[in-house]
């Protein structure tokens, strides 16, 4: 993939990873799911270090629950990470409002 796409994608992937952590707890597997529907086809190698370094940026927090014998880690945005949301909602917004005129 062409390098300014990669970057570009990888931050959208962050704005989905926050903006559903701050609805309800998520987890890689689902999450991944998710992101195919949106048309990113990411890989497990891709995304679990990004969800690992936005727990240790203390964007997300983690819990662990054990469904049907293994053990689930689910993420769910913290005050920081709502807080960046918000931030990056705006970048959005401004963004969308110049570029798709
Ligand atoms: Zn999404």
């Amino acid at each position: 993939m062409i390098a300014i796409f990669r970057d570009v994608f990888l931050g959208f992937v962050r704005v989905h990873i926050l903006h559903h952590a701050a609805k309800e707890a998520i987890y890689g597997v689902e999450m991944m799911e998710e992101l195919k529907h949106h048309g990113y086809d990411i890989s497990p190698g891709t995304l679990y270090p990004i969800l690992h370094a936005m727990e240790s940026a203390g964007y997300l927090s983690v819990q662990f629950e054990v469904i049907e014998g293994k053990r689930r880690k689910y993420y769910r945005a913290t005050k920081t990470g709502v807080r960046a949301l918000q931030e990056l909602r705006k970048k959005i917004r401004e963004l969308t409002e110049e570029v798709l005129e």
